[in-house]
């Protein structure tokens, strides 16, 4: 019979998985397991709608069968089988799935990717040939008088030949690989090692995975001595895992299923598992993942969650079951409440869908803030990974959504190390303090080196440092919290002075009249007022903005496509009162102050983190004042 080749993409998965030394070599059984179930799935569907299959629902299976002497363990299933050009199609060519593009792009480092492709994606049925060095398959497709044998030895090619074969189906024989040194392959040949593997991948799967095991039981007739008994029995619970009850489940089986199922090397950082019953009845699993999916961040990513009824998945990914703000929560909702037939249009105005899609929101906050109050440093991780999402949720919808986000946030600050919660600031307030000061700028350091903090900080005052663009936004809308507004220390509003200190720098104010609309015009438009200030501590000049448009703000639009002039800050040029450059201004001739106010007022913007028009000209100041 002639050998047929593998095609070339097709060879070179196989020989990596014969040479494999990956260490999970036993998911080999949980991917036929899923193929087999799939196949049953196939034919079952069909039985809803076609009477010619003549299968009831309970006696689809999957058998499981080893024999030592010969070194074979055998997977059949009753499925819708393979016609022989689907056999030369599936098994023939690797599966167009993303693994083996995966594979190419890191061809140079051969066992790194070994591990990393298995783990990652699993590659279906070729991973049989990680503990088998031939493998048969014979399957009869439903509806076909013939069956076919599939026979491969690995990478020297494949032949197909006709057989019989009563029942539509496929069989699948391993013939298990000696053992060698390092590898027992002899225990995929033991019945509890089989079980245990079923229990530990495959306890989900619908249909029943059975097998012929052997027990050794006392002898009724001889007292002391015993003899093996043989019955066929179902090794799977066949119970998906968010339909047990917490208490029965390990936290590495919920990690396993989260990995395999959503396709992530990483433990999650949370798992949310819940019953809710009430005016929807649902299972929920949903988790946290450690890192942002790798398309978190592109225009392909969608969000959304698993959606079955009773078990059966009728959406992969539903979108309304999820705010954006939690798009990064992966899972499953399985719920009796919702039909099979639902269309996607449908699915969208379905009343019990919304309230389900409520109580995911509600559940996954209350976890959030559970794990807040319960295990700070993971929250922290948490928030430092998906924070940014939250502050959007604050942000988005014209804040419709603040006040159940306001308490999940964080902010680095002037008074801890870490994170801050906004109750955790309020309860350090001073009592003479009215404001929640917040800061903004590129980092946590160079917010700390801006002049306005060292007079609030004088005070005793904690400052939030906002470094996320997105943060003044969500503040602005949030508008006050626990009764306290916020109050930008960046902005000419902020006053902390006493009633005598507002009096006596008013007065210097309306005294250097004269001096101040002289400054004014050397800046022209550039800036809307000139003013002395009390609040710069040792450094001489600032830059604050007024009204509505914030520095950070503005450098926000800039960025915008389509930049709007009107979005910019109204800038105020402050100049510290106390420093000896104030005299200096006041005794310059009109030359000097030109020059003394050029150079304050570009120094003042690069403090802000604002570029300035002719840093050459700054230079070139500075050197001739030198
Ligand atoms: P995947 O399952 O990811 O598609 P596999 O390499 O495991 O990749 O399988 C390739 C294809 O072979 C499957 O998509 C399916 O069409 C077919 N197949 C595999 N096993 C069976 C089976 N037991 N019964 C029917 N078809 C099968």
């Amino acid at each position: 019979m002639k050998k047929k080749q593998f095609k070339a993409e097709s060879k070179k998965l196989l020989d990596m998985m014969i040479n494999s030394i990956y260490t999970h070599k036993e998911i080999f059984l949980r991917e036929l397991i899923s193929n087999a179930s799939d196949a049953i799935d196939k034919l079952y569907f069909r039985s809803l709608t076609d009477d010619s299959v003549k299968m009831n629902r309970d006696e689809f299976c999957i058998m499981l069968d080893i024999d030592k002497e010969a070194r074979t363990l055998t997977i059949s299933d009753n499925g819708i089988g393979m016609t022989a050009e689907e056999l030369e199609s599936n098994l023939g060519t690797i599966a167009k799935s993303g693994s083996f593009n995966f594979k190419n792009e890191n061809a140079d480092n051969e066992n790194a990717d070994d591990i990393s492709v298995i783990g990652q994606f699993g590659v279906g049925f070729y991973s049989s040939f990680m503990v088998a060095d031939k493998v048969e398959v014979v399957s009869k497709a439903f509806g076909e008088e013939k069956a076919n044998k599939w026979i491969s030895s690995g990478a020297d090619g494949y032949t197909i030949e006709e057989c019989e074969k009563e029942n539509a189906g496929t069989v699948i024989t391993l013939h298990i690989k000696e053992d060698t040194e390092n590898e027992h392959y002899s225990d995929y040949l033991e019945q509890y090692r089989i079980d245990e593997l079923v229990k530990k991948y495959s306890d989900y799967i619908r249909y029943p995975i059975k097998m012929e095991m052997s027990h050794q039981v006392p002898d009724k007739d001889k007292e002391g001595e015993y003899i093996t008994e043989v019955s066929v029995e179902t090794l799977n619970s066949m119970i998906p895992l968010w339909r047990k009850s917490k208490s029965e489940i390990k936290p590495e089986e919920y990690n396993e299923f989260y990995k395999e199922k959503f396709m992530d090397y990483s433990d999650p950082q949370l798992v949310i598992h819940s019953k809710t019953e009430g005016q929807a009845t649902f299972n929920s699993l949903m988790f946290i993942p450690e890192n942002p999916p790798y398309d978190f961040y592109s225009k392909e990513y969608e969000k959304g969650l698993q959606l079955y009824s009773n078990g059966v998945l009728i959406m992969d990914k539903c979108a309304d079951l999820l705010p954006d703000y939690f798009s990064f929560v992966k899972g499953l909702v399985d719920s009796a409440d919702l039909s099979l037939n639902i269309s996607r249009e449908m699915l969208q105005h379905d009343h019990q869908l919304k309230i389900i899609a409520k109580a995911i929101d509600k559940k996954i906050k209350n976890e959030l803030k559970k794990l807040l109050a319960n295990d700070r440093e993971k929250y922290d991780k948490f928030f430092s990974t998906f924070g940014t999402q939250l502050k959007y949720g604050v942000y988005a919808n014209y804040g419709m959504e603040k006040d159940g986000l306001k308490d999940l946030l964080e902010f680095k600050s002037s008074m801890s190390d870490g994170y801050t919660t906004l109750k955790e600031y309020v309860e350090r307030m001073a009592d003479s303090q009215e404001s929640i000061y917040y800061a903004c700028g590129e980092s946590v350091e160079k917010i700390a080196l801006l002049p306005q903090l060292e007079a609030i900080k004088e005070k005793g005052y904690e400052v939030l440092y906002c470094t996320d663009e997105i943060d003044e936004f969500a503040i602005q809308m949030l508008m006050e919290y626990d009764g306290k507004h916020f109050a930008n220390i960046c902005k000419d509003d902020i006053d902390l002075s006493t009633d005598a200190e507002k009096e006596a720098i008013n007065k210097k104010n309306e005294d250097s009249k004269e001096l101040l609309d002289k400054i004014k015009n050397v800046l022209g438009d550039k800036v809307s007022a000139v003013k002395f200030s009390n609040k710069l501590g040792s450094h001489p000049v600032s830059i604050s903005a007024q009204g509505y448009v914030s520095l950070e703000m503005e450098k926000v639009f800039s960025q915008m496509p389509g930049a709007n002039q009107g979005m910019k800050a109204q800038l105020v040029l402050e100049i510290n009162s106390e420093h000896p450059i104030a005299e200096k201004l006041k005794k310059a001739d009109d030359e000097q102050l030109k020059k003394y106010v050029t150079l304050l007022y570009s120094s003042a913007r690069l403090i802000a983190g604002l570029d300035i028009e002719n840093p050459t000209q700054f230079s070139d100041l500075i050197a001739e004042m030198m």
